[in-house]
């Protein structure tokens, strides 16, 4: 594929007139009304405390010098530090960043970790710039902003396009900075820097920990279930992976380079053997004799048990989630779905599990990769595997019997647990001066 072509497939479906912003907030509005929020409790909470917009110069490999644009927004640290990944994407912009850091804040909350909602971006194509143009960019990112991150103020961590050695740049950056070493301002590094076991798969494992209680709940099988994964990154294959090893039928996948099926199941770990040295999914349905969709965006109609969307967001809007035939969508991603669809998913009564629940799974395990750099002792996978599934689980809990009680979605009962929980902090915090 030519970079315009894959261009033209990363940057597609992304309706600029859809503001994520805007329905983050909408999603709250729902939940503040069950709750009969006052104006002056919602005041408190909805809008992004802290927003930064920085320029970045650059120097490239050529020699001359590129100016990227960054963000660093901190929605809420009523619970605790603002936490949140960065994004190294060519799509970023502040409305999008702003909906990623609110859609944090009550991530957090949900799951019950202590900790607030930011995020970070930046405009930028990872996979168009060297390594060395990529740390640079990186250090500039970090420490154009030194004094807004540190371990009790805000901790980043990895998002879409960027990962682990990025992390390790920003520690070192930051820790350079303060002459330390500080690990615990950020979060998903690698294993021997201070990273936690479990961290690479945690999205995903966690994922999967919503699904079983999704599928227990609804009284479906996971063993007789089928399930098509919208993105191939971090969260879709390892989404993929685990689903697989839990015998269900992963029958499509995709990634920009397309969409690609196979009614009787697709081998994942040949998949995952085939993306070895490779970025894109693109050629594998040559080699594991799969078949390549004409439209990526039909994976996210196929008559699916389980629809795992975990690729960006707006993905499911109101132009097609009527044509949505899957039981359950497990949202991997952060706000695929709009307002408004969710409004038709409602009435078709598909089972959604909401991002801030279903997802939460990798900021657990960066909470406690976070607790294990403050004290300097780390956990074995299986401990990090049991505290896992117990905070998932018990998230789970509360949303689905939430959302009983109060005879609402998933979406708004998450939120209403969620809101409670930041109100109430911040009610007994009061107001500083
Ligand atoms: N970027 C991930 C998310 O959207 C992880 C955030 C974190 O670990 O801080 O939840």
């Amino acid at each position: 594929m030519t970079e315009k072509e894959l261009d033209a497939v990363t940057t597609q479906n992304i309706d600029p007139s859809i503001s994520a912003f805007e329905n983050a907030l909408k999603q709250f509005d729902a939940a503040a009304k069950v709750l009969n929020l006052t104006p002056d409790q919602i005041a408190v909470i909805k809008a992004p405390r802290r927003v930064m917009e920085v320029q970045l110069p650059v120097r490239m490999d050529d020699g001359s010098i590129h100016v990227f644009t960054g963000y660093r927004v901190q929605h809420n640290t009523t619970r605790g530090p603002a936490k949140g990944g960065v994004r190294f994407h060519q799509g970023v912009n502040l409305d999008e960043v702003k909906a990623l850091a609110f859609w944090m804040t009550y991530k957090c909350a949900v799951v019950n970790v202590p900790f607030g909602g930011g995020k970070g971006g930046v405009i930028c194509d990872p996979s168009k710039i060297s390594k060395g143009e990529l740390e640079r960019l990186a250090r500039r990112y970090f420490a154009e902003m030194v004094d807004m991150f540190g371990p009790d103020r805000d901790v980043p961590a990895p998002d879409v396009g960027t990962n682990p050695q990025i992390m390790s740049w920003f520690m070192d950056t930051y820790s350079m900075h303060y002459r330390e070493y500080l690990p615990a301002v950020v979060t998903g590094k690698p294993l021997e820097l201070g990273g936690s076991e479990g961290r690479t798969e945690a999205t995903a494992q966690g994922i999967v920990h919503t699904i079983r209680e999704a599928a227990s709940h609804l009284k479906i099988d996971l063993k007789r279930s089928t399930v098509a994964v919208q993105g191939f990154g971090n969260v879709g294959s390892y989404s993929a992976k685990i689903l697989h090893n839990e015998g269900c039928k992963v029958v499509a996948i995709s990634d920009v380079s397309g969409a690609y099926y196979n009614e009787g199941g697709i081998d994942i770990p040949a998949v995952f053997n085939y993306m070895k040295g490779r970025r894109l999914l693109e050629g594998v349905d040559k080699g594991l004799k799969l078949q390549k969709m004409k439209n990526a965006m039909e994976l996210l109609e196929l008559p699916v048990d389980i629809l795992v969307p975990a690729a960006l967001e707006n993905q499911i809007t109101s132009k097609n989630a009527g044509r949505i035939k899957a039981k359950m969508i497990a949202e991997g991603a952060n706000g695929p779905v709009t307002f408004d669809a969710d409004k038709i998913l409602d009435e078709k009564r598909i089972f959604t599990i909401p991002d801030i629940l279903c997802n939460s799974g990798g900021v657990t395990v960066s909470y406690l990769e976070w607790v294990q750099n403050r004290m300097g002792y780390y956990w074995s996978n299986e401990r990090i595997q049991e505290d896992l599934s117990r905070l998932m689980k018990d998230a789970f809990k509360a949303v689905l019997d939430t959302s009983l009680q109060y005879k609402v979605s998933m979406r708004v009962a998450a939120f209403v647990v969620a809101i409670q929980r930041v109100t109430r902090v911040a009610e007994m915090r009061g107001l500083y001066a």
